[in-house]
């Protein structure tokens, strides 16, 4: 598919390039075999891909890293983070071990290896994201190594041949003492091995090791911190050596829009676009109900609303990311333009018809040209979009209150919904503080949906899929209206259906 030294092909060479010898030249894709569940990228993949495979199995990576470094921002423990992502893995990343009989495992395998190489592309670009990237990776490999069949972990770490320096008889003997204060539990049978002290830091600094001359010796039980250790400073290397190859693979204008694309959703929310699964097909959603089920609504929504109803007006960003959310949780045409022409209270039909009217209209589809998505209209903004776009100004009320808000502003904000806890109000400030914005939205949901939450985990059965983290605002709504109207909770949504993935809005 691509290779770590991405060749460069000068204009000249291109001009000369002959399709007909190229066309009787020998295969150079080779289809790569996985003996192993686990791997440690050592080579990249050859084969090819379609484009779709391409862009989906890298958003199918991309979600599960960034669930993982949610869980971190959460100070989630290692067995809270595993139970929250295994369904998430099974679902977006799935890998089954040798002794599994799933005529799916090669398929798994192969999209594990080329999802992992297509985020490295995307990934290398700056020194932050590369950063990012071989923690979340080595935090990913850390808990399948875990989680592995002993025999096939076993199989996986001989296949390696990892030169670790074999502690001899002699030598421990000589040290036996050192090795029993540094390693506790020491066997005389038990096997070392010295590796650079560099190579193993997490043991180091829980002085789990005995150093002598730069070296570490370690116990044959603390394997997993080599292999981990390894898998890290390989893909470090790596990185290094695709960010070196990057401004050639600006020759290919197919896959750098993509790639450009994944590495922007990487620095704020994951993906997500709202889909028809977002709204809600109950009759509960017209323009007269939308002040009362305004508490369901985000920050960002209730913001708006808030707005709306007290100045009667919204200027053009505001009105579009409204009206596009309001569409998106399932308000007909018809409604929205009775909404907004009742909400515009303070000026004439005709003023409203020839301004605004035509608006909502382009917004949901209904008049416009090709650019205008045929026929569907534009897609709800997700909080990446908010984020990231369209920068408010004084007196503009769109936007995302956590980033666009200063600290005073946000807590009296959030005072005024209700939420009151100081901890919560803590903890929003720390996130907003390190511009984790959308955790801070997540928390302030879990905080105002305490109880409904419980429940739908006890009686229902909902977990991670269900409960996994928001970063879109139709999903905010749609999650608390069914969690506050538990009823029609599994009616309306099933597990997983919680967020779909595309490409982006
Ligand atoms: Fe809205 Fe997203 Fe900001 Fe929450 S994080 S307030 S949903 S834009």
């Amino acid at each position: 598919m691509f290779r770590q030294e991405i060749p460069r092909i000068d204009s000249k060479r291109r001009a000369n390039f002959d399709p007909k010898r190229r066309q009787f030249a020998p295969e150079a894709h080779t289809l790569v075999e996985y003996p192993h569940r686990l791997n440690l990228y050592d080579s990249p993949p050859t084969s090819e891909i379609t484009l779709e495979q391409f862009e989906q199995w890298a958003i199918d990576r991309l979600r599960i890293l960034a669930e993982l470094e949610t869980c971190s921002f959460r100070n989630k423990t290692q067995t809270e983070t595993i139970t929250h992502l295994e369904p998430l893995l099974r679902k977006y990343l799935p890998l089954s071990s040798n002794s599994s009989s799933s005529s799916a495992r090669p398929a798994e395998r192969q999209k594990d290896h080329y999802s992992h190489f297509i985020l490295r592309l995307a990934f290398s670009r700056t020194e932050d994201l590369r950063r990012r990237f071989a923690k979340l990776e080595t935090s990913l490999f850390r808990m399948r190594f875990m989680q592995d069949d002993s025999r096939e972990r076993a199989s996986f770490v001989e296949s390696l041949n990892l030169e670790w320096e074999a502690v001899g008889e002699e030598e421990r003997a000589v040290l036996a003492k050192e090795l029993i204060a540094a390693g506790g539990g020491y066997r005389e049978d038990a096997r070392w091995f010295k590796v650079e002290w560099e190579r193993v830091p997490e043991l180091v600094e829980s002085r789990r090791v005995f150093l002598k001359g730069g070296k570490a010796y370690v116990p044959v039980r603390e394997q997993l911190s080599l292999v981990v250790a390894e898998f890290s400073s390989q893909l470090e290397r790596g990185l290094e050596l695709t960010s070196r190859a990057l401004p050639r693979l600006d020759e290919d204008d197919r896959l750098t829009p993509i790639l450009n694309h994944l590495s922007t959703h990487f620095s704020t929310p994951a993906f997500a676009s709202s889909t028809s699964s977002d709204a809600l097909a109950s009759s509960a959603i017209s323009a007269a109900t939308i002040p009362a089920i305004a508490q369901h609504f985000p920050l960002c929504m209730k913001h708006l609303q808030t707005t709306l109803a007290t100045t009667h007006h919204l200027k053009h960003f505001g009105r579009l990311q409204y009206t596009l959310f309001l569409k998106g949780i399932g308000l007909s045409l018809d409604d929205a333009i009775q909404f907004w022409r009742q909400s515009f209270s303070s000026i004439t039909d005709d003023r409203f018809n020839k301004d605004y009217r035509y608006n909502v209209r382009h917004a949901y589809g209904d008049v416009g040209g090709d650019a205008n998505r045929r026929g569907r209209g534009y897609s709800p903004f997700s909080c990446q979009k908010i984020l990231i776009e369209h920068h408010p100004n004084t007196g503009d009320a769109h936007g995302c209150p956590y980033r666009h808000f200063s600290v005073d502003n946000l807590t009296s904000l959030l005072q005024a919904t209700g939420v009151t806890d100081r901890d919560v109000l803590k903890e929003v400030r720390e996130d907003v503080g390190k511009s984790r914005y959308h955790i801070a939205c997540n928390k302030v949901f879990e905080h105002t949906h305490k109880a409904e939450i419980k429940r739908a985990k006890d009686e229902e059965g909902w977990g991670a899929a269900e409960l996994d983290t928001i970063v879109h605002p139709n999903t905010y709504f749609k999650r608390s209206y069914l969690l506050k109207n538990f009823g029609q909770a599994k009616a309306e949504e099933g597990p997983g259906d919680a967020m779909e993935i595309e490409g982006g809005n």
